[in-house]
């Protein structure tokens, strides 16, 4: 979660056995993984420093599995999506290995294959969608183009798509713009899946939505996941949606993951101060009890000049000395339960 110096001495990650007592198969491994994008400044461009927007990432996703993450708004949650999947050019440090094999080694021609089986869903279905095509030339695009069922068989592949993701094979001919919010995410979902990949980044996917159409595109998001054993990695801001699809969930602050475990563990035992303070504003289902809410003071500091120590040392009750001047190991508090805190563990 913190850097490769940062993380000496720490466990190495333990994965949760499945209901047969084995491992599950690692479909993606994330360590350290690391983006920075240069300040530049003058007439000659001079980098004159850089934003850290992921400082560090570390967690292994699971075939059929989804990944929450979660985090204020600019706390690096997108663009460590976009960075697994290899779209913001190449990384500043650290690896991404999906099904064992680094994602920027590839050449060209097999990152061409590899997109395929590593698609991503956007946050606005609307924008995402060319308003030029209409919606079955919109899925089946990137299935002609990679190849991926015979001529004979394409229209048919298409309406099956579309009834696998609840929209009907007769409106293909229609354009976007005809189309509900819902039904465009529908389109987004149907147009990942058509190229039959194993791993989706889910970027904000339901929160353009009505809250009872976020309900069905998230069932619809589960279903798909059973059916063909897709990996999630689940971006949001609503802890209500993360708990309800997430087998595991990750915090992320100031682009490094302050915490990270199974949701079961997260949820009902959140141990880093930051997690605490977010997940005290969740809203509790009974008048009857009262939920003590912890306000965070400040805003959440610059990326670009994250302050010394812990990153979070700024805005935490707890603070002590050691935290202003000392970068915090990543601990196992319990099995399979990392955080970063000094409260946890040691220091460098
Ligand atoms: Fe708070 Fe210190 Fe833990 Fe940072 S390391 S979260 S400042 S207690």
């Amino acid at each position: 979660m913190n850097g490769p110096e940062e993380n000496r001495g720490v466990s190495r990650m333990t994965i949760p056995l499945d209901s047969a007592g084995r491992e599950p198969e690692t479909l993606l491994a994330v360590e350290e993984l690391k983006k920075y994008f240069p300040l530049k400044s003058g007439l000659l461009g001079r980098e004159t420093g850089c934003v850290r927007a992921v400082d560090g990432v570390t967690f292994h996703l699971q075939q059929g599995q989804t990944m929450g993450m979660v985090g204020e708004s600019g706390c690096g949650k997108t663009t460590v999506g976009r960075t697994i999947l290899r779209l913001n050019g190449e990384k500043s440090a650290g690896r991404v290995l999906f099904q064992g094999r680094e994602v920027y080694d590839l050449d060209r021609q097999a990152l061409r294959s590899l997109r395929t089986e590593m698609q991503m869903i956007f946050q606005d279905p609307f924008s995402s969608l060319s308003p030029r095509l209409p919606v079955g030339e919109i899925i089946g695009e990137a299935v002609r183009e990679h190849h991926l069922v015979p001529k004979e068989e394409y229209s048919d592949y298409i309406d099956q798509i579309m009834e696998n993701c609840g929209l009907q094979p007769y409106c293909k001919e229609r354009y976007p713009h005809e189309f509900s919010g819902g039904q465009r995410q529908r389109i987004c979902i149907a147009r990942a899946l058509a190229l039959h990949p194993r791993f989706v980044v889910c970027d904000e996917p339901v929160s353009a939505l009505d809250v009872s159409i976020q309900a069905q595109i998230i069932n619809l998001l589960k279903e798909l996941q059973e059916k063909y054993q897709l990996a999630y990695l689940f971006i949001s801001h609503d802890l209500s949606v993360v708990e309800h699809i997430s087998d595991t969930v990750g915090v992320m602050y100031l682009g490094s993951l302050v915490e990270y475990g199974q949701k079961k563990d997260v949820f009902q035992n959140p141990l880093h101060p930051y997690t605490r303070a977010l997940f005290s504003a969740i809203p509790v289902p009974d008048p009857k009890i009262r939920k003590k809410r912890i306000l965070l003071e400040g805003s959440i500091p610059s990326p670009a000049n994250p302050p010394q120590g812990c990153k979070f040392h700024t805005r935490c009750a707890w603070c002590m000395e050691v935290c202003r001047k000392e970068i915090p190991l990543r601990t196992e508090a319990e099995p399979g339960h990392f955080v970063v805190c000094h409260r946890y563990g040691g220091a460098l």
